[in-house]
């Protein structure tokens, strides 16, 4: 097994990984990290959520920037508020032994002024979500024009999200003269466009699904009568008492509606939407961070990316339209080779939709029935 040593990291970058207690570089690390470090290349790095692409691009973008000058050298774009702070947080321990270097989130929801003035301090990485981006730009409060590296993380989610004018109009404020890495789980056709349009022949690496511990999630459906979704979750969660899940549901109605039934009936459950406050949201991860909130129930938005170790369950309230939704969904257990379970509650006309999956993924859905009550308390006896 390769070493992180082997790789060509700074020792400040080695203490910081020793102390992060990563033992062993993840595949997609030990592809693109001496890519990165070596050359000034564009990269397309395919990898799925989960397998470690944060440190795949934050050890050699902190090992390439020159933390005693003040400028923007790095820019990382990134779909969410919540993604924007985990990899900022994420950048800010790997960097702890590098002194000067600051790393600065930028989103919407919070204030622009305070966001200014970190970045006026002297930012050499700025971590962004591309609406807020394109926003300080247009006010003249932040200069990408001299940046060297421009990271487009989840680039499949920030095109799913309709994010691609501003990615252009971000772009097109960066210098020529840059590298620009592009990670993502999937490449569809936009992010090729993406590639041929914004990159410089890219060296190209790709996780293999199979050993990449996306298969250690194990796929089960229970059908039910269309009224019974809610009752089936209950007895889902009832049969598990340990549940530590994500629950998606299609709309922001559904999403709050459900999770107030089931802090009625005594669960501890959140919501997690766009209509609440950032602060109620951040609020909200932060309970579940700490699992004081045992079942997060959530709309694919604002579940997008949330990397938050030991869930045990991903439930599909209800199907989403796009398959690809469904791996995004379920990749958000059975993380960094722990097992996980992704299950779906369906009608029988849905059926059909679980066929589609299967062919998408190549993986086999097991067919499960719901416990009964009495099965029920047998487990909690
Ligand atoms: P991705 O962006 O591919 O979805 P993340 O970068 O969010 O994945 O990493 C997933 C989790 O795995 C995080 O909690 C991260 O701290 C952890 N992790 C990353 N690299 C390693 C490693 N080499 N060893 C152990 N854990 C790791
Ligand atoms: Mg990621």
């Amino acid at each position: 097994m390769t070493k992180f040593e082997e790789l060509g990291l700074t020792p400040s970058l080695l203490n910081a990984i020793t102390d992060l207690g990563f033992e062993a570089p993840s595949e997609v690390q030990e592809k693109a990290i001496p890519i990165l470090l070596e050359s000034e290349t564009d990269l397309v790095a395919l990898a799925q959520t989960g397998t470690g692409k944060t440190a795949a691009f934050g050890f050699p973008l902190i090992q390439k920037i020159d933390s005693a000058s003040r400028t923007t050298q790095g820019l990382i774009l990134s779909p969410t508020r919540e993604l924007c702070l985990q990899i900022t947080n994420e950048l800010v321990a790997y960097s702890k032994y590098e002194k000067g270097l600051n790393v600065v989130a930028i989103y919407g929801g919070a204030s622009i002024t305070d966001q200014a003035r970190q970045v006026k301090r002297g930012a050499q990485i700025v971590v962004a979500t591309p609406g807020r981006m394109k926003d300080m730009i247009s006010r003249g409060l932040v200069d990408i024009s001299k940046i060297d590296y421009c990271v487009l993380d989840e680039a499949d989610e920030m095109l799913n999200m309709g994010f691609f004018e501003d990615i252009k109009d971000i772009l097109s404020n960066t210098p020529k003269e840059k590298s620009t890495w592009l990670f993502s789980a999937t490449m569809p056709r936009e992010v090729s466009v993406i590639a041929k349009k914004f990159m410089n022949s890219p060296q190209e690496i790709t996780v293999g699904s199979k050993n990449s511990g996306a298969n250690t999630v194990q796929h089960e459906y229970y059908v039910v009568g269309g009224g019974d979704r809610y009752a089936a979750l209950k007895r889902l969660a009832d049969t598990n008492p340990d549940i530590f899940s994500v629950i998606f549901c299609r709309t922001k109605r559904d999403t709050q509606k459900v999770a107030e039934k089931l802090i009625e009936d005594g669960y501890n459950a959140g919501a997690l939407h766009g209509d609440l406050s950032q602060n109620q949201r951040d609020l909200v991860m932060n309970s579940f961070r700490k699992k004081q909130i045992q079942m997060l129930v959530a709309t694919d938005v604002a579940a997008r990316g949330i990397d938050v170790d030991d869930i045990t369950h991903v439930i599909n309230y209800q199907l989403p339209d796009e398959i690809e939704t469904y791996t995004h969904r379920s990749g958000r257990t059975g993380r960094a080779g722990k097992s996980g379970i992704s299950m779906v509650i369906i009608t029988r006309s849905e059926l059909r939709k679980i066929k589609a999956i299967e062919n998408k993924i190549q993986t086999e859905f097991i067919s499960k029935k719901i416990p009964t009550g009495m099965e029920i308390c047998e487990i909690q006896l």
